[in-house]
């Protein structure tokens, strides 16, 4: 779920490359109010429901679709066995990929 976590952080964030000062694997991603350094810091979207909303929901729904299609397409997931944390990330990959 690791390469998940990241796709969905490239996404959600902007991103600049780390100085050598200080080497942050992966670089530096920018969100709005805080700056995460390296991958290994990123927010566990795959196993907090709440960082994905903090970073991921409010960019899907100002970007690419509505709330209840997001949830529609979540809680089919989830009635057929996948944890709702990675359920939520799994669907936001799908819609990302389709474009909404
Ligand atoms: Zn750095």
């Amino acid at each position: 779920m690791k390469e998940l976590n990241e796709k969905l952080a490239e996404w959600a964030f902007d991103k600049e490359e780390c100085d050598l000062q200080h080497p942050c694997e992966g670089g530096h991603y920018i969100a709005d109010d805080k700056i995460f350094y390296g991958s290994w810091g990123l927010p566990n979207f795959t196993e907090s429901i709440d960082a994905s909303f903090k970073w991921l929901v409010p960019k899907y729904v100002s970007e690419l679709g509505t709330m209840p299609y997001l949830f529609s397409r979540w809680l089919e997931l989830i009635e057929r066995g996948v944890e709702p944390a990675p359920a939520l990330c799994l669907v936001l990959e799908k819609l990302i990929d389709e474009g909404g």
